[in-house]
């Protein structure tokens, strides 16, 4: 097993809700620097090439500059810690035992755009990241580093944690702006975007949680620091939440561009009991499947896009031969037609319809009928939703149906 490099979860700096112990262990060093030259934070996080860590992988400066660049007035920074997807646990984590990190990284994009609102929302359904991080904001609001930035902006600043509406669909930026504005969290569509219409009108950045932990060691150790963490191109380490059939699942913290064998076999331990390995479900159950003939892909935001997938949060759900690709996906379209709000009526239809076709098929009811429906429904639901929900399910249907198209015939009805 290769030499960890980690960074944010490092064993000495789970502190909890305990400023002191953060700032004795190099905590506070990134944002005071971020605060002696404001105007050099945008290109550090540029030349580290920093990307959003839930999902997309967009560069986090091209998210800040136009929040930055617009008129002075009321801006938000908003760390979306919302998390509530099958398979991905890794901003819980971070919110459970190093919030502190996590906060100063929304206080150094605050630093880096003059934003006058920083939001910490959290998931409610998990009890203690809420505690921790409102604990933790407490311990900030009398802070000296605080009343710095405050000087930089001409103001003060409101720091508070908003409770999500703990579920699915509140993670999508735009649900997210309406959650915080105390609203039902209904995505809209796009344009205008956050940057420049979100929470009350405001240039808003939505970011994730684990991006925005990587901020404060950038700062404190500079850019090229971070990049040399990444394997090859890739920069920075990652969090994988490796579960399913493996030996050792859990959340590992490893340089940007791992394997997905290494991940699978030398940090996960392998497959469970001997099983043979058959499949991932990448960055959560949305994206295309990655098979035996992707073991070799390196997990960075676009080598997984070279494989037609997507890295997404970093989410692993291994499948071993034997357990039957049918019942996963009939089991996660299940849970996007449930987490769908309903605003699309092709999302809202298309998905229990894709769930009732999936679950014929698996309970040995199904003829073929229902798999041409099933293909029908992937050619004509995409794009016919405000959101990334219904494109996300179809998608996992359609990769299973060309990747294991034999399993599926075979649970048909003679
Ligand atoms: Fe809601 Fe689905 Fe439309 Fe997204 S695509 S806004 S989840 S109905």
């Amino acid at each position: 097993m290769e030499k960890l490099n980690q960074v944010l979860l490092k064993e000495d700096i789970r502190v909890g809700a305990d400023l002191q112990a953060w700032l004795a262990r190099g905590g506070g060093e990134g944002l005071a620097k971020a605060l002696s030259n404001p105007d050099a934070i945008l290109a550090e996080i540029e030349q580290a090439d920093l990307r959003g860590m839930g999902g997309a992988g967009f560069p986090t400066h091209r998210k800040w500059r136009p929040v930055a660049a617009a008129a002075a007035g009321d801006k938000y920074i908003i760390c979306n810690g919302n998390e509530d997807e099958p398979g991905t646990f890794k901003d819980r984590f971070l919110l459970e035992h190093t919030p502190h990190q996590v906060i100063e990284g929304t206080l150094i994009a605050a630093a880096a755009t003059r934003a006058n609102h920083v939001v910490l929302y959290v998931n409610p359904h998990q009890p203690l990241s809420l505690e921790m991080t409102r604990q933790a904001v407490q311990q900030w609001q009398t802070h000296a580093l605080l009343a710095e930035l405050e000087r930089l902006l001409g103001g003060p600043l409101t720091l508070r944690v908003v409770p999500s509406s703990g579920l699915y669909i509140g993670g999508e930026e735009t649900a997210v702006i309406a959650s915080v504005e105390g609203t039902f969290p209904f995505p809209r569509r796009k344009p205008p975007y956050p940057a420049d219409s979100g929470v009350h009108g405001a240039p808003t950045i939505v970011n994730n949680t684990e991006t925005l932990a990587h901020v404060p060691g950038i700062l404190r150790h500079g850019a090229q620091w971070y990049r040399a963490l990444g394997v090859a191109q890739a920069a920075g380490t990652k969090l994988y939440s490796l579960s399913g059939d493996v030996l050792r699942p859990g959340l590992y913290e490893l340089p940007m561009g791992t394997s997905l064998e290494t991940l699978i076999f030398e940090f996960g331990g392998g497959m469970l009991q001997g099983k043979e390995f058959k499949a991932v479900f990448t960055g959560g159950p949305s994206n295309t499947l990655l098979t035996k003939r992707d073991l070799d892909v390196a997990l960075d935001f676009d080598s997984v896009r070279k494989r037609r997938s997507r890295l997404g949060t970093g989410a692993m759900i291994v499948v071993s031969e034997g357990s039957s690709i049918v019942r996963k996906v009939a089991e996660y379209v299940s849970f996007f037609a449930q987490g769908s709000c309903g605003q699309c009526p092709p999302c809202k239809g298309g998905t229990f319809q894709l769930m009732r076709l999936l679950n014929r098929i698996d309970t040995g009811r199904g003829v073929r009928a229902d798999l041409e429906a099933l293909e029908n429904l992937c050619r004509i639901l995409p794009g016919s939703g405000r959101c990334g929900l219904i494109d996300g399910a179809v998608t996992v249907v359609d990769s299973s149906l060309h990747q294991f198209r034999d399993e599926y015939e075979s649970q048909l009805m003679a």
